[in-house]
């Protein structure tokens, strides 16, 4: 697969989506499905902005109940079971515990009647009941948890991803049904007549060249970069975003299995500590961030915050020195207007520009799909083009014909017999590329050193950076090691330099 410059540069699409997040991503293959003609850029690579430093999570978002969200909580919990069902290489069941601590700020009758709510609102597409926790079993179970004022607990199921390569294979799905899509192609303005924008001025960062992209409707799917592409725009009116920085720290694998939703000591925030990656991210902060998305910063007050969040709850305790890494992302915030409630802020909206453009602002990645699915039908509305959406039952391209286990068992087994791979790097090329595993594991048939780990102790190998320069449109070092591995995640040591440059940690990709 190859980045499509040319078509993007000759064609006349019918929709143009600036943003290959998961926004711009679900909008894209949405569209395509219903017979668009449907070009994707994004300035960096795919999944290069918020979608790759998320909580991973796909959840309903017990804690917006506290703030009277039920129809987003809802809505979440049904996209929950489409994913499951329409990616589960990618997405999979995780079990949560929440600890009842004397004088928390949420009480354990507060905790019951929501995860009671939690299992109504979810219906069919509940993963399994929440249940209450002992003291015992808590101790037994978990014993580096502080038990010093600890009286129970309750436990509750809910869903995990890998954000980045769910992202990437939005896109990839949306290129094999005919999207143009290329990455490092930044939008830098817009030409218009008779006040309606025509086509979108971009610069190709990859091969330098600027060039116009024509097409019949724009999307701005920039996630938090959206009121500044709305301004390139010539929209002046009062910004539509408020974003607000949320950092993780990963942590070194501390032995636990499940998720846990705690209650920071120093503010009363929900925060959780996750297992992701045989490694332990504990996040986020919520502050709001006023400069620009690109000089986004993780500070030493805010893995301090996280630290201490962590300390509070478990033993051995955590110091700087421990951490593994840390990350920050911008959430795309709506900006609340007088009047309205908080909540609205994770909801997601449409806005119209004066010249026509379309931007999308707010939203969270598990209802990704359902907010593309609103967006293409206000395209198809204007078009003129009424198609349904089909995404709802729609498979993405790595996804299984049959039932997981069935597949997962029977592709691990094959990739053992044909490759010689050994279990574990088996498992773990199913496990990240469903059934495309065997199209990354043929290549070995031409060099065989590719079955090689590319770190020990990682179970990344190396011949996956061979298939994903091949086929999922990595150009750089870091596509490879932040977001179609999370190498560099875990090393940041081998991206020598912030910005992405061709040919650092070359020996890697040799
Ligand atoms: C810390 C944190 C944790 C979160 N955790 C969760 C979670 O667990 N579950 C959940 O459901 N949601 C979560 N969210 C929310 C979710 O991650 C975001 O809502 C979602 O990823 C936003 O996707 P997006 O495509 O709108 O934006 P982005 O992913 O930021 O994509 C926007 C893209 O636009 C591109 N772009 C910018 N300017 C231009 C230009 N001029 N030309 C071309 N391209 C351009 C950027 O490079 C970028 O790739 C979290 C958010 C944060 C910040």
């Amino acid at each position: 697969m190859h980045r499509t410059i040319d078509a993007l540069r000759e064609e006349f699409f019918d929709l143009l989506i600036l943003g290959g997040g998961i926004t711009g991503a679900g909008v894209a293959l949405d569209a395509v499905l219903r017979g668009f003609r449907v070009g994707l850029i994004d300035k960096g690579d795919f999944a290069s902005g918020t979608s790759s430093v998320s909580s991973k999570l796909i959840h309903g978002g017990l804690r917006y109940l506290e703030h009277g969200g039920f129809h987003l909580v809802h809505e979440a919990l049904h996209e929950r079971r489409l994913l499951l069902e329409n990616a589960p290489h990618l997405v999979h069941a995780l079990r949560f515990i929440i600890p009842f601590y004397k004088d928390a700020r949420v009480p354990p009758w507060k905790y019951r009647a929501g995860l009671t709510f939690y299992d109504l609102l979810a219906g069919t597409s509940n993963l399994r009941r929440s249940r209450p926790l002992t003291f015992p079993h808590l101790r037994r179970e978990f014993p580096g948890l502080r038990s010093a004022g600890l009286h129970g607990g309750a436990c509750y199921v809910d869903a995990q991803m890998d954000d980045a390569r769910l992202c990437l294979e939005v896109v990839l799905s949306a290129a094999l049904q005919g999207a143009c899509v290329a990455n490092y192609v930044e939008a830098v303005g817009f030409e218009q007549r008779d006040g309606k924008i025509t086509s979108v001025r971009v610069v190709d960062r990859v091969g330098g060249a600027e060039f116009s992209i024509r097409a019949r409707q724009i999307v701005n799917a920039t996630g938090p970069w959206m009121d500044v592409v709305s301004r390139l725009a010539g929209d002046h009116s009062e910004p539509h975003l408020r974003p607000t920085k949320g950092v993780h720290v990963i942590a070194p694998y501390r032995g636990l299995t499940s998720a846990f939703l705690l209650l920071h000591p120093a503010d009363g925030r929900v925060f959780f500590v996750i297992p992701w990656l045989g490694k332990t991210l504990i996040g986020t902060t919520d502050t709001l961030w006023e400069q620009s998305p690109d000089a986004l910063i993780v500070s030493d007050a805010d893995r301090d915050y996280l630290l201490a969040g962590y300390n509070h709850y478990f033993v051995p305790p955590l110091d700087r020195g421990a951490i593994v890494n840390s990350f920050a992302g911008l959430r795309p915030l709506i900006r609340a207007r007088s009047g309205e409630p908080s909540s609205l802020s994770r909801e997601f909206q449409l806005f119209w520009s004066p010249s026509v453009l379309l931007s999308v602002a707010g939203g969270k990645y598990t209802t990704y799909r359902r907010m593309a699915e609103v967006v293409t039908d206000a395209v198809a509305r204007r078009l003129r083009r009424r198609r349904r959406s089909c995404t709802r039952n729609f498979r993405l391209h790595g996804a299984p014909r049959e039932a997981w286990e069935e597949f997962e068992s029977a592709g691990v087994s094959a990739l053992c017999s044909r490759h010689c791979l050994d279990t574990q790097s088996a498992r773990h090329l199913i496990g990240r590329y469903g059934r495309c595993a065997m199209d990354v594991a043929a290549y070995l048939e031409r060099d065989r050193t590719l079955a090689e780990p590319v770190l020990p102790g990682e179970p990344d190998l190396r011949v996956e950076f061979a298939y994903q320069r091949d086929q999922e449109l990595a150009i750089y070092p870091a596509d490879h090691l932040l977001r179609r591995t999370r190498l560099g995640l875990f090393r940041p040591e081998l991206l020598p330099t912030a910005l992405p440059t061709a040919g650092a940690a070359g020996s890697l990709f040799s």
